[in-house]
């Protein structure tokens, strides 16, 4: 994520002059003549948001994201899109942006009560926590970890196809951080599972945040250790490709593209 033109941060100021309305509808971004609108209010826009939160500074400007009724109407110039059809309509900042608006409001919108007394949340003014008044358990938005993993043998790249990608793609091999793992038995277990195989040499690659709906990807890479291919379920055919002859591979910004480049740079 490139992050010099965004300031992450958490209280609403108390009073705006201009901000970015990052305003959904369900899981819709609500876009004004194809773009996120600025305005003093989210009523300037002709909105009337149940619920708010303050996202950050971008380009100097307060960013805002607000949730309205499925049923309200939007203006005549307004249309809607999931965070995720926008990947290459709004500008990469933007569009990372769209993705902890759309988090805070899911957050928001989740929590409104206690999952421990059922008393109605109440929420901070000084940071994204909901306090229960009644028995004062604490909410933060909640992200998922997940690994993503570039597994090499000699000169060759382990890639898969999944019956979740469209489009054909073939990618490298990701799951979620199960409760009490460590990242390295992650990657060593989700390798394991999903395509029978021992793996070692692991070392953190960097991260993306993966707002579809709440995770954090977080890339390593690491060498083929002991087995042969098993696999079964999701994942419909598995390989080891040399870097002159890729089978389709998902397009950047994702960090499996930068893993996949990254490996095809080495054997360049
Ligand atoms: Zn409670």
């Amino acid at each position: 994520m490139e992050t010099e033109r965004f300031l992450l941060g958490e209280r609403m100021p108390t009073s705006l002059n201009q901000a970015y309305w990052f305003v959904f509808q369900g899981e819709q971004l609500v876009l004004i003549d194809g773009a996120v609108p600025i305005a003093p209010s989210a009523e300037a826009l002709g909105f009337a948001p149940l619920r708010m939160q303050y996202v950050g500074l971008l380009d100097d400007i307060d960013v805002i994201s607000a949730e309205i009724s499925p049923d309200a109407n939007l203006p005549e110039n307004a249309t809607t899109s999931t965070v995720r059809g926008l990947f290459n309509r709004l500008d990469e900042t933007q569009f990372w942006v769209a993705g902890r608006a759309i988090q805070l409001v899911d957050w928001d919108r989740t929590h409104q009560f206690c999952g421990r007394c059922a008393a109605p949340m109440e929420t901070s003014d000084l940071e994204h926590v909901k306090i229960c008044p009644n028995c004062n358990n604490r909410s933060y938005p909640r992200l998922c970890p997940a690994v993503i993993v570039a597994v090499t043998k000699g000169d060759r790249l382990l890639l898969a196809h999944n019956e979740r990608h469209r489009e054909g793609f073939y990618t490298v091999l990701a799951g979620f951080v199960e409760a009490g793992e460590s990242l390295e038995q992650t990657v060593k277990r989700e390798i394991k599972e999903e395509v029978g195989i021992d793996v070692k040499n692991i070392q953190y690659f960097g991260s993306q945040p993966w707002p579809f709906p709440n995770s954090l990807m977080l890339g390593f890479t690491a060498e083929w250790a002991g087995g042969d291919f098993v696999y079964e379920d999701e994942i419909e055919h598995a390989d080891w490709y040399t870097p002159d002859d890729m089978p389709p591979y998902p397009p950047s910004p994702s960090i499996a593209y930068s893993l996949i480049e990254n490996f095809r740079q080495s054997y360049a």
